[in-house]
């Protein structure tokens, strides 16, 4: 089996590059986010707050996450239903940071994620994917790109899905995650110490795919 780890802040382009490298390399491209963002959805639906640990501790018990991977790519099922569409809102973001900032949470979802990659050549992306979960990958990149480059491009994204929001709402929104998400106590965004740095300011989505790819080839030869 081969690993491929991508972290990074939100909105370096991960998910579209991890996705489009995985197919080109024919392995499984695995969202981690998407797992953070199904149990944060699912504890607002809960009316449980991330303060409450105790709460939360209890509803994970009742609580099975999945991913299914079809053609289109994959989807997350949160007790057997899909909630891939439900799992991209603002809210479902912030909720997705405090509550996996939750040791309960992140040990929840940990097994699953090294499970995957057990039985299958993956892509995998999040933000302690080479810290973490797959320390032993053998390609691992920390995606990086300037934060106005960042929300340019969710802000671009939102756009073309119908939305109007704000750049600079998105702006903040982002700078609060990534500031939260690396400041956690437990596994923290932050780059392996054997990670290739990939700033992905100024190039285009094909340029990172072909750099990923390179690497993986590199490793293979
Ligand atoms: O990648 P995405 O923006 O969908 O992730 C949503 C949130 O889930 C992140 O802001 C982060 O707090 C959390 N997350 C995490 N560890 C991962 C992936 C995501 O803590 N491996």
């Amino acid at each position: 089996m081969t690993a491929v780890a991508i972290d990074g802040p939100a909105g370096a382009g991960k998910s579209t590059a991890a996705r489009a490298a995985a197919k080109r390399l024919g392995y499984i491209y695995v969202d981690t986010g998407a797992m953070y963002r199904a149990v944060g959805v699912r504890m607002l639906a809960l009316g449980i707050s991330p303060k409450e640990s105790g709460r939360v501790e209890e509803a994970l018990k009742g609580l099975s996450v999945s991913l299914r991977f079809t053609e289109e790519g994959q989807r997350v099922l949160l007790n057997g239903e899909d909630v891939t569409g439900l799992i991209r809102t603002p809210e479902a973001s912030r909720a997705a940071s405090d509550f996996s900032a939750l040791p309960c949470v992140r040990s929840f979802l940990l097994g699953l994620q090294q499970d995957l990659a057990k039985t299958n050549s993956v892509v995998m992306d999040g933000r302690d994917v080479g810290t973490v979960v797959l320390p032993w990958a053998q390609v691992k990149i920390f995606l990086t790109a300037s934060p106005e480059e960042r929300a340019r491009r969710r802000h671009q994204e939102l756009l073309e899905k119908g939305e109007a929001p704000s750049y600079e709402e998105i702006l903040s929104d982002m700078l609060a995650r990534d500031y939260q998400d690396s400041h956690r106590e437990i596994a923290p965004l932050r780059p392996a110490s054997d990670a290739v740095l990939l700033d992905s300011t100024g190039l285009t989505l094909d340029e990172v795919v072909e750099r990923i790819v390179g690497l993986v080839r590199k490793k293979e030869a």
